[in-house]
């Protein structure tokens, strides 16, 4: 099979979650910190949040995110795989910050629930649910406050896009994963 990569956007392309803090403490006087998230769900009070319109517009990409989008791009074709929740208003928010922030990538820029209907090898994703169900050869999991505890194999983590460029690399030049 040719190797294709698949990659999420929250919680790897872009930190949703720290914007959503800030308006959340700004809002009830608090001073939550992303490592306070220990969990997938949000509480239904962040969640709200994550609804707004308009919310997902102007988040920025994380430090390099677009280095390591050009550099995958010379070792495999790239799709980028996000989740709108059902929720339409979040489905147009992603593709408007698609086309403002990564518009060289807007045509491979997929709105999905399901990571695993791609013909691809590899993955790239912040939620353990996506990364077990991965039918490709390599699921690779970006560490994050809620996913500490998930039953994914430490070769199988990464902790910064360098780290996953480096472990997708190593796979795609020799075959090894680990
Ligand atoms: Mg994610």
């Amino acid at each position: 099979m040719m190797n294709r990569a698949i990659i999420d956007v929250d919680g790897v392309l872009v930190d949703m979650h720290t914007k959503m803090l800030d308006i959340y403490n700004h809002e009830n006087g608090t001073s939550m910190v992303k490592t306070d998230i220990i969990q997938w769900d949000l509480s239904p009070e962040l969640m709200a949040i994550f609804r707004r319109k308009g919310f997902f517009i102007n988040l920025p990409l994380m430090p390099n995110a677009k280095d390591f989008l050009y550099a995958l791009r010379e070792l495999c074709p790239v799709t980028i795989a996000t989740s709108a929740s059902n929720i339409p208003n979040i489905a147009r928010d992603k593709l408007e910050w698609a086309h403002t922030y990564i518009p060289e990538f807007a045509s491979d820029f997929c709105i999905t629930e399901r990571k695993n209907i791609f013909d691809a090898t590899i993955l790239l994703d912040d939620y353990e649910r996506h990364v077990l169900n991965f039918n490709g050869s390599l699921p690779l999991l970006m560490d994050q406050p809620w996913n500490v505890t998930a039953k994914v194999l430490p070769d199988f983590r990464v902790d910064t896009l360098a780290d996953a460029l480096y472990k997708i690399n190593r796979y795609i030049k020799t075959g090894l994963r680990v």
